[in-house]
């Protein structure tokens, strides 16, 4: 077993293409079967066959520069080390906080002991970055394959190392999963950890789900003026700083992504607020809302805070997104953002849509957004990806988003295409971020008009 990506003059570091260059990533499960039923007031498809999206490891680009004093060891092959530099190498200004500990033919066919392996290589990395407090092990299909233990492996590991390191374990595997389900493994692998909220404590607010520092200090100061004074987010910016949980804790999720995290919460007896996802004006102030609400808030004081921002994100939305209103927009399922993403596309910028692909849909942390979304749309749950290929180029979008893999092919048939995954790379929550949101969808469309002959 060998160290790929430890420090940034790693060959391919920090200069390597974007992931589009490579299948590194990629999982194809092929079966067929098309469902359907009726959820709140939309009806959704749910259709199984081939499908293009990318592993849960991809989310360790955007973790690991949220957590400040963790790091990422993924135990996995070249082919997992080059999807992490390539999908990372571009955002690279530090030392990197995430690694490959790649297992080699001897690792696989029994020649050493994996278990001693890895306590090797965990030991020597410790040993030169004293900066690690937490290490997270990340398990990847080869790991998986050869049924490698990893959550033994860091209860073996911590109970060594802590105080000083402590060490947790999570999947980001590609068989069966899709790449956003990396962060809600690791998040839910942080939940037992959170330290227990004392009987007698008074109501706070968990805010889950990765988001960029200056969108959660945003955050903060809007929740400060509503008067909600007890806030924490997770994953928190230092693993010194875990949030206490436990039966007055009321959850927020900042990303639909997040149903192993939720359930581990309300495990702790945290309770979830539902609510629309706080991507527009419309969905920060619903999102505010339901805090403002399960805290007591009164209608004055939340009208007197909201509504200047969003007020001026409706303006600079309205602004950079004007060409937007009347253009058709089809979503592939990637990103698992794609429902409140539709929901801000035909609301707030009057797009129209032609279909909402999604990997999953979770009935009951996407019910607001489904109520918004009203009848008239088409939600696909899951993937065949030649009949939704089908189905856009009979649509004609103006505008697709998809994964990288489907884009370029998109893009030669003469469609204007956002990559989904950028989505999730830039911060796009709150008032502030409103309108960057809808450039995100106005430059594909921007840029084909100015290479018009
Ligand atoms: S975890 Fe699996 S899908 Fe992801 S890069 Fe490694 S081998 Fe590929």
């Amino acid at each position: 077993m060998t160290i790929a990506a430890l420090l940034p003059e790693i060959p391919g570091c920090g200069a390597a293409p974007r992931i589009a260059a490579s299948d590194a990533g990629r999982a194809t499960v092929t079966t067929a079967e098309v469902t359907t039923a009726k959820v709140t007031t939309a009806k959704v498809t749910t259709e199984r066959g081939q499908r293009e999206v990318f592993c849960g490891l991809t989310g360790i680009v955007w973790l690991h520069r949220k957590m400040q004093d963790a790091f990422f060891l993924v135990v996995g092959s070249r082919t997992c080390a080059h999807l992490i530099q390539s999908a990372a190498g571009v955002m690279i200004f530090a030392e990197p906080r995430f690694a490959t500990a790649i297992m080699e033919e001897r690792d696989l066919a029994g020649l050493a002991d994996m278990n001693d392996e890895l306590d090797r290589v965990v030991t020597q990395l410790v040993a030169r970055r004293p900066d690690i407090k937490l290490l997270f092990l990340v398990g990847s299909c080869p790991s998986e394959v050869i049924k490698l233990d990893l959550g033994r492996a860091a209860q073996r590991l911590s109970r060594r190392m802590m105080p000083d390191v402590r060490v947790l374990s999570y999947s980001g595997s590609g068989i069966e999963t899709t790449f956003t389900e990396g962060e809600d493994a690791c998040l839910a692998s942080l939940v037992p950890e959170l330290p227990a909220q004392a009987p007698d404590a008074a109501p706070s607010l968990l805010v889950a789900g990765a988001l960029a520092e200056a969108v959660e200090d945003q955050f903060s100061k809007l929740f400060a003026g509503l008067g909600i004074a007890r806030v924490a987010y997770l994953p928190p910016r230092r693993a010194c700083n875990l949030p206490a949980v436990g039966p007055n804790t009321r959850v927020l999720l900042a990303q639909p992504f997040l149903a192993g995290t939720a359930r581990a919460l309300q495990e702790r007896g945290a309770a979830l607020l539902t609510a629309p996802f706080p991507l527009g004006a419309e969905g920060t102030t619903e999102w505010l809302r339901a805090a403002a609400t399960a805290f007591g808030v009164n209608a004055d004081r939340f009208e007197t805070v909201t509504a200047l921002p969003a007020q001026r994100a409706r303006q600079a939305v309205a602004r950079t997104g004007a060409r937007l209103a009347g253009k058709k927009i089809f979503f592939f399922p990637d990103s698992q953002l794609e429902l409140p993403l539709a929901r801000f596309a035909a609301r707030e910028m009057g797009m129209q849509i032609e279909e909402i692909g999604t990997p999953y849909l979770h009935r009951q942390h996407l019910a607001p957004e489904l109520a918004l979304l009203g009848d008239d749309v088409r939600i696909v749950e899951g993937q065949d990806v030649d009949r939704q290929l089908d189905r856009c180029r009979a649509a004609r979008p103006d505008l697709t988003v998809c994964g990288l893999g489907l884009a370029n092919p998109l893009e030669a048939e003469g469609l204007a295409t956002k990559w989904s995954i950028e989505l999730l790379f830039t911060p796009i929550q709150g008032y502030e971020q409103a309108s960057d949101l809808a450039g995100l969808f106005a430059r594909p469309l921007a840029r084909r008009e100015l290479l018009k002959v």
